[in-house]
């Protein structure tokens, strides 16, 4: 079996998130993977801006909100060492996007919580299930018990 080269970590700041977190940066050390992150925006509006919808981490906005959820994303990259360009902020809908950036980036594992924001209602979460059933590459789901 080959080794991972490149984990991507989704994360939407939910309670149990730096446990995921911690799950994904040791797999990355483990072996010696480059480690992505993402964070999709589904929750705040999108503000009317020149651009698209993956925001420039490197240039500030006037919306507050943005710059609250970036500041949390940035805050993680540099705990997790995480290179700028491998910091993904997107607008839209957290499968779609998580899924797509694995594509387009070859990622070949995600690592993500099995619940989140939505819930412990279900066994897996329905950004967890939708994932693991739509993308081409591993998934790994770090269980999460309810606090
Ligand atoms: P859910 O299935 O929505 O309960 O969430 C399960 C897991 O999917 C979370 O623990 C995160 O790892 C990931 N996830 C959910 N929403 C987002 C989001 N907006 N951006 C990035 N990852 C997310």
């Amino acid at each position: 079996m080959d080794d991972y080269q490149h984990i991507l970590l989704a994360v939407d700041f939910s309670g149990q998130g730096d446990y995921v977190a911690k799950k994904a940066k040791s797999l990355a050390d483990k072996y010696q993977a480059k480690l992505s992150i993402i964070h999709v925006l589904d929750n705040i509006p999108m503000p009317d801006t020149n651009y698209g919808t993956v925001i420039p981490l490197a240039e500030d906005s006037e919306y507050p909100l943005l710059e609250a959820e970036k500041a949390k994303l940035m805050r993680l990259g540099d705990e997790l060492s995480v290179a700028l360009a491998d910091r993904w902020l997107i607008w839209g809908i957290p499968k779609q996007e998580i899924i797509n950036i694995a594509q387009q980036q070859q990622v070949d594992l995600i690592v993500l919580g099995s619940h989140g924001r939505h819930g412990l209602a279900l066994l897996l979460g329905s950004t967890a299930n939708s994932v693991l059933h739509h993308t081409l590459c591993d998934v790994m789901a770090v269980r999460l018990q309810e606090d």
